[in-house]
């Protein structure tokens, strides 16, 4: 599609206000009831999906121009799919897709992405991760690990660290844990180490669709002619991309899995037994892009004719059949846990504020949205806040950091080691 394709949803928006809200059924109370995490923070109607449909038209109507004003606007959004989903709830739009498009009409112009994005985008081009780090070190996460080399053996799983499991040195346990955990339950995986790229996830989120094509095609060839069943991945970025782009792109001949779901599968099929106790409150965070937009998705194309009809006729995601279930009961399944819920979860869930290049950009915002985060889970009461996405995990140490430590942060894998 195109901003151009997307014109009736610009002009018939209903300016109704919904993409900003918890869907009215599902608020818990008026403090927690915003859910889009740009417009809690700049309070200007632009800030939202709907004052971003209102700019979008106005660009293609040749009303305004790609000023920084304008970028900012369009960057400071998290491309959480909060919006998206409270709009489905009673509208007929496709916001999520429209903030993706004008992101890539912004590169088209020649206007984006912002500076602050840049060193990620150029690593990406030049070392295959975002993190300004040699190829060659890219499988250093796993030396101590003993675990076939796909690139010269074969395994059922392809266990899929992701760019920042795999060099961030505070994040690199999340991989080796998973794959101790895999390993331990019998699982036949392994990694492809230095061999392993990019997912493109951050440079298809700042507009850059024609590299995020490229990389994603040479992926998509790389794990069909490995012969892998399955790939696995902890990396919530990875999974959204994995599950909702990738399959646009080309062929995939194997199944995407989230760690946390293998894993709920193994405890079901009681391989993974645990045998120590981790007395311990608990809250979970869903990750955007194991939530709702962990759902599968079938990109459509085509024409929009009128409310509720478009031609070919296209399939609405909710947002409700994303990776929910498998982390609660994989939490509930550790003997000693409690897990207690906080107000904003599953397709209701608050984004940590670090999605959609919002972290590189604006990284004060991001902490700003994930200190709202820290603040709703300490509500509950809970010691911990646990999540599965790198990216959270990294935005919420900074802002736990910021607010003075007063909540612990885990990785489900941790508190699942801690239970073996
Ligand atoms: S909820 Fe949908 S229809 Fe209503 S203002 Fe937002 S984008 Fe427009
Ligand atoms: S994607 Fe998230 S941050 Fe962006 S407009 Fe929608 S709710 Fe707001």
């Amino acid at each position: 599609m195109s901003l151009e394709k997307y014109r009736w949803d610009l002009v018939n928006c209903e300016r109704c206000s919904m993409c900003k809200w918890v869907h009215p059924w599902s608020v818990k109370s008026k403090e927690r009831a915003p859910l889009c995490p740009s417009m809690k923070k700049y309070k200007y109607d632009a800030y939202s999906a709907q004052g971003r449909f209102d700019l979008a038209r106005a660009l293609l109507e040749g009303e305004i121009e790609l000023t920084p004003k304008a970028l900012e606007v369009i960057y400071t959004c998290t491309l959480c799919g909060a919006c998206d989903v409270t709009c489905k709830f009673t509208r007929d739009m496709e916001p999520l897709e429209i903030l993706h498009e004008l992101r890539k009409y912004v590169v088209d112009q020649g206007k984006g992405p912002l500076q602050g994005h840049m060193p990620a985008v150029d690593s990406i081009r030049k070392n295959d991760n975002p993190w300004l780090q040699p190829r060659t070190r890219r499988g250093h996460w796993a030396r101590k690990l003993k675990v076939k080399d796909l690139n010269k053996e074969k395994a059922e799983v392809l266990y899929f660290a992701g760019c920042t499991y795999s060099y961030n040195a505070n994040l690199q346990k999340v991989a080796q844990s998973t794959v101790r955990i895999m390993q331990e339950a019998g699982v036949d995986v392994g990694i492809l180490g230095n061999n392993e790229s990019c997912c493109a996830s951050p440079v298809l989120k700042v507009g850059m669709s024609d590299l995020f094509h490229e990389i994603a095609k040479k992926n998509i060839q790389r794990f069909n002619d490995l012969g892998v069943k399955k790939v696995v991945t902890s990396c919530a970025g990875c999974y959204g991309v994995f599950q909702s782009q990738y399959p646009a792109v080309g062929e995939m001949k194997f199944e995407v899995l989230h760690s946390v779901e293998i894993i709920e599968q193994l405890i079901q099929d009681k391989k993974l037994k645990f045998n120590k106790s981790v007395p311990m409150k608990v809250t979970w965070h869903d990750p955007c892009h194991t939530g709702r937009g962990g759902e599968k998705q079938n990109l459509w194309e085509g024409e929009r004719i009128k409310w509720g009809l478009s031609d070919p006729p296209r399939e609405r995601n909710f947002g409700s059949d994303g990776v929910f279930d498998a982390p609660r009961n994989v939490l509930n399944a550790l003997p000693g846990i409690e897990l207690i819920e906080m107000e904003r979860i599953r397709e209701f869930s608050w984004c940590c504020g670090a999605g959609g290049g919002v972290k590189s950009a604006f990284p004060e915002f991001a902490v700003e949205s994930a200190l709202e985060r820290i603040d709703e889970a300490k509500a509950t009461g809970a010691e911990a806040l646990v999540t599965s996405c790198p990216w959270c995990e990294s935005n919420f140490a900074d802002a736990i950091i910021a607010d003075g430590g007063k909540i612990k942060l885990f990785s489900l894998v941790e508190l699942i080691e801690k239970a073996l």
